[in-house]
């Protein structure tokens, strides 16, 4: 079974067999997946799974046996009364994406890459990562039984590599920026046939965060959110989320979904969108070379960048930016009011939150969904140089008691 209709050309919509292909031959626009859905309803999805893959007929794989899953998904949508109150929000929500199996959103697209490249019968798999994908990508490759090839900057955090390690990835450490990492890896990708998810697989890759759609609609019991702040590097998650409300709205799951404003927040240092929506033009200047704590979010050319400005227009968005004080007061904030523990990506989205409903761009009656995507386990070091170390103390119950009201 299949419900994939082609892969369409998101310029000039040409349309193609759905083959291991993401470019299109006429004007070398990027290839979307479109589908022939089987009609489903709400009820279709109560009882499965609790990993994206419940919404199988909504994604693009064909068989079933090709599925590469270590669990995905699912995670939680948290009523976020404290923080909402310290923000000023009756209404806010925290999708808490830093809780999937290896720690960020990125499991979600990695995952449908990988179980594309099984149905493809690709021999290899890999990725170009400013991060998380590294760790996404040697996950499932591990899973699915594929070698793994990941391209990344060497000066991406510790944690992130030892975890790509551990999962047993080939890590190509780039002396470079997240662009040169990528630049190598679409090159090695197309040279020898090896699955880069995110570049020659970017067209399935990206149908996986649309799953942080889906989920959102069904834990809000199939209510449309009115505002959406995702944190945006390459741009490619943002483009998918609205592409998910859209399906939903097509299937009729979801009423009118074109009320939402979709919020862009990027770090400064970092942040090609946010100057090209703010001077108004579709031109994303790229960023030579970025310099912001927020790693995962640091692609200096970011491939969805005029798409997600589209985006920001058709749904009557904005996008900003947070400084890197701004982003560790947030992971602070977002820690000591939900319990709920960010990386610095996570905290650029708090971060812009917070100046949205400064600047009374989010109503505080407004349901509001936060993407938190990435964990802060992932990233200690920059947070210590904030918050400090505890002093080490003689074993003495008399003092130590006394440090203790
Ligand atoms: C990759 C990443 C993002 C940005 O996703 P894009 O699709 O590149 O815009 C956001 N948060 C985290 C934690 C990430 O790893
Ligand atoms: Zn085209």
């Amino acid at each position: 079974m299949t419900t994939v209709k082609s892969l369409k050309c998101r310029e000039c919509k040409k349309e193609y067999a759905p083959t291991f292909k993401y470019i299109c031959d006429e004007c070398f626009g990027p290839l979307d997946v479109h589908y022939d859905f089987p009609s489903v309803n709400k009820n279709t999805f109560a009882n499965r799974e609790h990993t994206y893959w419940r919404y199988f007929e909504l994604l693009p794989i064909a068989e079933k046996s090709n599925i590469v899953s270590i669990g995905a998904g699912m995670t939680p949508l948290i009523k976020a009364e404290k923080l909402g109150e310290a923000l000023g929000l009756n209404n806010l929500y925290i999708k808490n994406d830093s809780v999937n199996p290896t720690f960020s959103f990125k499991d979600r697209p990695a995952g449908i890459a990988v179980s594309k490249a099984k149905e493809f019968g690709l021999s290899a798999v890999g990725c170009a990562s400013t991060g998380n994908l590294a760790a996404a990508t040697a996950a499932h490759a591990a899973k699915g039984g594929f070698p793994c090839y990941v391209f990344a900057p060497s000066d991406i955090e510790h944690a992130k590599i030892t975890q790509a390690l551990a999962y047993g990835a080939n890590f190509i450490a780039v002396d470079g920026t997240y662009d040169d990492a990528n630049r190598i890896a679409a090159q090695i990708g197309d040279s020898k046939g090896i699955g880069i998810v995110n570049i020659n697989m970017r067209s399935y890759y990206v149908e996986g965060s649309k799953t942080l759609a889906f989920e959102v609609a069904e834990q809000l019991n199939w209510q449309v959110p009115d505002n959406l702040v995702v944190p945006v590097g390459s741009g490619a998650m943002l483009n998918a989320i609205c592409k998910g409300f859209e399906e939903l709205e097509s299937l009729s799951l979801l009423g009118k979904v074109s009320n939402m404003h979709m919020i862009a927040a990027q770090p400064r240092g970092c942040a090609p969108i946010v100057d090209a929506f703010k001077k108004n033009t579709s031109d994303v200047i790229p960023v030579e070379n970025p310099d912001t704590i927020a790693k995962s979010l640091a692609i200096g050319d970011p491939g969805d960048g005029r798409y997600v400005l589209k985006r920001l227009k058709q749904y009557n968005g904005y996008a900003e930016e947070s400084s890197n004080r701004e982003i560790l007061e947030a992971i602070l904030l977002l820690a000591r009011t939900e319990g709920i523990f960010t990386e610095p990506a996570g905290g650029v989205a708090v971060a812009v939150l917070k100046k949205m409903v400064e600047e009374r761009k989010i109503d505080k009656n407004d349901s509001t969904v936060c993407y938190v995507t990435g964990n802060g386990l992932k990233a200690t070091e920059v947070l210590m140089e904030i918050l400090s170390k505890p002093e080490t103390m003689q074993a003495d119950i008399a003092k130590i008691s006394a440090m203790v009201r």
